[in-house]
């Protein structure tokens, strides 16, 4: 994973703005509702470290939440 990624998902883990638009907690990967909304296996992927399956996991959720890939990112990963 490059540089730009890790430090994209260490910003995004960081802010306090989830992917659906509304507030989150720092170092939470999503707002309380959207984090509800996912299934338990998914809530729990999202304890892996960045770099050892953060990723994958993180994609997964935002795909089960709808909120969609961030192509521009994934494509600079390649
Ligand atoms: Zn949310």
């Amino acid at each position: 994973m490059s540089q730009k990624l890790v430090q994209y998902y260490l910003d995004q883990l960081k802010s306090r703005r989830c992917a659906c638009g509304g507030k989150k907690q720092p170092m939470r990967s999503f707002c309380w509702y959207c984090y509800r909304a996912l299934p338990q296996k998914m809530q729990w992927a999202l304890y892996f470290r960045i770099g050892q399956g953060y990723r994958s996991a993180y994609e997964a959720a935002l795909d089960h939440l709808g909120h969609g890939h961030h192509s521009e990112l994934s494509e600079a990963a390649q």
